[in-house]
C-alpha cells in the first residue's frame, strides 16, 4: 500500500508553489505599475457549486495580491445584459482578467458571452480567437486546467515530447484544449469520448494517460500501461466526497504515478487562473499579447525542487 501511495502526485504542493511564484510577480507588478492585475468574476444564476467556485477564486486572488470582483446576476438576467456586463469589464482599467462561471442558466448562449470577450482579458481562454491560436501552434491565454496539466507534469519533470498522450473527454474546457497543447509540445494524441468503440485499446497505447469524462471510477488497471502518468481530471460528487475518474489505488499498483482526487489536478486550475490574469495584466501595461506559456518556463525554472 505504502508503495502505490508513494505514487501519488501532490497537486496542492506544486500548486502552492506556483501561487507563490504569483504572488511575487503581482507584487513586482505593483511597484511597477502602482496597481495589482486585477480579475473581474461574473456568476449568473444561483448554482451553488458554480458561487463556491466563484468564492474560492476570488480567495485565491486575495491571498495572492491581486485585486478581484465578483459581480452576481440572477439567473433571470438577459443575454444581453451578460454580455453588456462583460463588454464593460473588459474596458474598466483595473481589470486585466474577465471569466464568466461556467455553467450559465438555459436561454444564455455560453459561447456568443464569451465571444464577446476581450481576447487579452480571457484568462479562461475559451475566446474563439484563443482557441484558434492555440490550435494554430501559437498560444496566447490557454484554458486553465490543461495549462495545469502540463504545469504539474513538468514539475514532476514528465515531458510529453515524443509520447503517446491519450486523452479521455473531448470538452472544450479540458479534452479539446489539452489535446491542442500537448500537440503543441510535441506528443502524440490520441482523443477518446463517449462514442470511442474500444477505449481500453486506446487507453492503454499511452505513455501518459489523461481522464476528463466526469465518470467516477471509469479507469482501473486494465486501461492502463504499466509505467503510464495517469492524470485524473474528474471530479464527480459521490455522497458529498469528490470522486476522480480514476480508481486511484488499483491503477497506482500498475502505473508509475497518479494524480488524486482531490489534491492532484484541482488546485492547479485555480493557480493556473491567478497565473493568467498575472500574465494579461503585465501584457496589457506592455503592450504586448498574453502568453500563458510564460508560466511552463516559470515553473521549470524551479522544477527541479519538486521531485524526479
Ligand atoms: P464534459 O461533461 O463537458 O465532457 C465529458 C467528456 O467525456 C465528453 O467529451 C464525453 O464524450 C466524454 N465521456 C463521457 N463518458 C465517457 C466514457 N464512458 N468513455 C469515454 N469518454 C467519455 O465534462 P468536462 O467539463 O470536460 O469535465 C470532465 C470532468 O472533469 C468532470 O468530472 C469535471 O468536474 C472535471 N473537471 C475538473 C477540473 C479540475 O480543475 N480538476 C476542471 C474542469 C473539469
Amino acid at each position: 500500500m505504502s508503495r502505490t501511495v508513494d505514487k501519488l502526485w501532490n497537486g496542492r504542493e506544486v500548486a502552492a508553489r506556483f501561487r507563490t511564484m504569483v504572488r511575487e510577480r503581482a507584487d513586482a507588478f505593483r511597484r511597477r505599475y502602482g496597481r495589482r492585475p486585477g480579475l473581474a468574476a461574473v456568476v449568473v444564476g444561483d448554482d451553488p457549486a458554480s458561487l463556491l467556485y466563484v468564492a474560492g477564486k476570488a480567495r485565491a486572488c486575495q491571498e495572492a495580491g491581486l485585486y478581484s470582483e465578483v459581480h452576481h446576476l440572477p439567473a433571470t438576467a438577459a443575454e444581453e445584459d451578460v454580455i453588456a456586463l462583460v463588454r464593460a469589464l473588459c474596458g474598466e482599467s483595473r481589470v486585466d482578467g474577465v471569466l464568466v462561471q461556467w455553467p450559465v442558466p438555459a436561454g444564455i448562449d455560453y459561447e456568443r458571452v464569451v465571444s464577446a470577450m476581450d481576447p487579452a482579458r480571457d484568462v479562461d481562454g475559451f475566446h474563439p480567437v484563443n482557441t484558434g491560436v492555440l490550435w494554430r501552434g501559437r498560444p496566447a491565454l490557454v484554458p486553465c486546467t490543461p495549462l495545469g496539466i502540463l504545469a504539474l507534469l513538468r514539475a514532476y519533470g514528465v515531458s510529453p515530447a515524443g509520447r503517446r498522450v491519450t486523452i479521455v473527454g473531448r470538452s472544450p474546457i479540458v479534452g479539446r484544449p489539452l489535446a491542442g497543447l500537448m500537440l503543441l509540445h510535441d506528443a502524440t494524441v490520441t482523443v477518446c469520448h463517449s462514442r470511442t468503440t474500444d477505449l481500453a485499446a486506446a487507453t492503454r497505447e499511452a505513455d501518459i494517460l489523461v481522464v476528463a469524462a466526469g465518470r467516477p471510477g471509469l479507469i482501473g488497471p486494465e486501461h492502463v500501461r504499466p509505467g503510464a502518468v495517469v492524470i485524473d481530471v474528474g471530479i464527480t460528487r459521490v455522497d458529498g466526497r469528490p470522486v476522480g475518474d480514476v480508481r486511484t489505488h488499483e491503477v497506482a499498483a500498475v502505473a508509475a504515478a497518479v494524480t488524486p482526487v482531490p489534491g492532484g489536478v484541482g488546485p492547479m486550475t485555480v493557480a493556473m487562473l491567478l497565473a493568467n490574469t498575472v500574465e494579461a495584466a503585465f501584457a496589457r501595461e506592455e503592450g504586448r499579447v498574453p502568453r500563458s506559456q510564460v508560466w511552463l518556463e516559470a515553473g521549470d525554472a524551479v522544477a527541479g525542487r519538486w521531485g524526479a
